[in-house]
């Protein structure tokens, strides 16, 4: 199926297809026809088999743009998926020209009190920041309709039920939900039955899990020697990509700080990091400008990294739901991957109830299996003494053909939108639909032109009048 047959507005498939989606996903076949139908659905699907663009869909074919205050919230876990989602639930609806803003903590609360003044049509947020906004009346409730609680059992894994519950009660009842979540737990029914009307259940079957895409192997070894048979392995299997989790900052340091003395490609991520540098670092890793992430479990929720070919457990993620969230690093939609988990003599217990929750056929190997002759070697060291191939972001064609301008006039000088639309569709050639969301700030206005029409716009701007005065422009970063 492809989004047009869903029947959506042509902005939105029009964005969809420059973001190379040319057909429906298992998840968006199901999802999405039910979602827009208004019905409130618990939907079981692993992350990579995109759920995001799924209820991204949903959200920005239902809000309705003329509306000032928020009309759907998407709570997620972390900080990184904020941001993450946000993003692309932006993309899809662009010629919409939806404003979709991320708010997360530990940042100045202030910037988004301030974006939150503008019309916004979907908050994605992770639940303390969101009940903090919501109590300071920054964010407005009253026409809210639609809601998405995404990655939930990893909500709930991480403390966040409480949080999460608080925010639901605060919420007008006459509204939408929809929750998503890898795995299904006793929590996550409650939450169904205490917040949703009679969801429909929607389950993602096995044949587009994650987990079976993905060829499974573990080694028994002591922690002594857990960093040569991390060496040995990274040699003999030669990835291209690779995510290595450890289970606390110093021992992702102590990984990092030793693969870098031996001239590994890597970069470390973990909560030690401020967040300018978290977000640095993963998008380095996204853009495949280094090989080897070493990370704790902050990279293991959601995150959307393409094609990573290996995903290493150096220490044995700490219970079984956390497994399938690390490996599903790997073998995102669709692709396949490979995940090698290293567990110590005392950690066997752990190894066991990962193989009775996922039942996956995790094959035992031995250290001593692993030769690596003199070519491999060889082989190896080409491998991480090339720099790897840049990757264009998803979203690069969709975004070439808009451009941001900044216009030297803001709120101080009492500027409005309908004033900064009709200078720009006075332009020849320049019509409504190729403006995109315009944000206006105290000294300055923001306005995306779409269709490729930036600098055609960018030129005649010069010489229009805004408000009666001749007006700076420039192309915002
Ligand atoms: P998600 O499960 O939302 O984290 O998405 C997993 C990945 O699949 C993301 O990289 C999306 O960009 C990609 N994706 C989502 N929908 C489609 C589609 N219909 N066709 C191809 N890739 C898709």
């Amino acid at each position: 199926m492809t989004f047009q047959e869903f029947g959506i507005d042509n902005h939105i498939v029009k964005a969809v297809e420059l973001l190379g989606y040319t057909s429906a996903t298992t998840v968006q076949e199901r999802v999405v026809p039910e979602g827009l139908q208004g019905k409130d659905l618990w939907v079981k699907s692993q992350t990579g088999s995109g759920k995001t663009a799924a209820f991204g869909a949903v959200l920005c074919e239902k809000v309705e743009w003329d509306q000032r205050y928020p009309q759907a919230l998407v709570l997620v876990p972390t900080r990184e998926l904020a941001i993450q989602v946000a993003e692309d639930v932006k993309n899809i609806g662009r010629f919409k020209r939806l404003n979709v803003v991320p708010i997360f903590g530990r940042v100045a609360i202030a910037n988004q009190e301030l974006q939150l003044k503008q019309r916004t049509h979907i908050v994605v947020g992770t639940p303390g920041r969101v009940r903090d906004l919501i109590q300071r009346g920054s964010l407005k409730l009253e026409q809210l309709k639609y809601v998405v609680i995404d990655e939930a059992d990893e909500m709930f894994f991480i403390g966040l039920r409480q949080q999460v519950e608080e925010i639901l009660r605060l919420l007008p009842t006459n509204r939408q939900t929809m929750l998503f979540s890898a795995t299904l737990s006793e929590e996550i029914e409650a939450i169904t039955t205490k917040f949703m009307k009679s969801p429909q259940e929607i389950a993602i079957e096995s044949e587009t899990q994650t987990a079976l895409e993905i060829e499974q192997f573990a080694y028994e070894v002591e922690e002594s020697d857990k960093i040569n048979l991390l060496v040995q392995v990274t040699k003999s299997e030669k990835p291209k990509s690779c995510i290595i989790f450890a289970n606390t900052q110093i021992k992702v340091d102590a990984v990092a700080h030793k693969l870098k003395q031996l001239g590994y490609p890597c970069q470390e991520l973990h909560g030690g990091l401020t967040q300018k540098d978290r977000m640095k670092v993963m998008k380095r890793f996204k853009r495949n400008e280094f090989r080897y992430l070493i990370a704790t479990d902050l990279a293991a929720r959601g995150i959307d990294i393409d094609d990573v070919k290996l995903i290493i457990n150096f220490d044995i993620s700490r219970g079984a739901q956390n497994y399938v969230h690390r490996i599903g690093r790997s073998g995102r939609a669709g692709k396949s991957g490979k995940a090698i988990t290293f567990y110590t003599s005392r950690e066997k217990r752990s190894f066991q109830e990962i193989l009775d929750y996922t039942k996956a056929d995790i094959q035992l190997v031995s250290s001593n299996d692993l030769v690596i002759t003199e070519l491999m070697e060889q082989e190896f060291k080409k491998l991480i003494t090339t720099a790897p191939k840049r990757k264009e972001e998803k979203s690069k064609e969709l975004n070439q053909s808009i451009t941001k301008l900044c216009i030297r006039a803001g709120k101080k000088d009492k500027i409005r939108t309908c004033e900064i639309v009709a200078t720009i569709c006075g332009i020849d050639g320049v019509v409504a639909d190729d403006i995109g969301i315009i944000q206006i700030l105290p000294m300055v206005t923001n306005v995306e032109i779409l269709n490729k029409k930036g600098n055609l716009v960018y030129k005649e701007l010069h010489s229009k009048t805004i408000k009666g005065k001749k007006r700076k422009v420039y192309f915002a970063k």
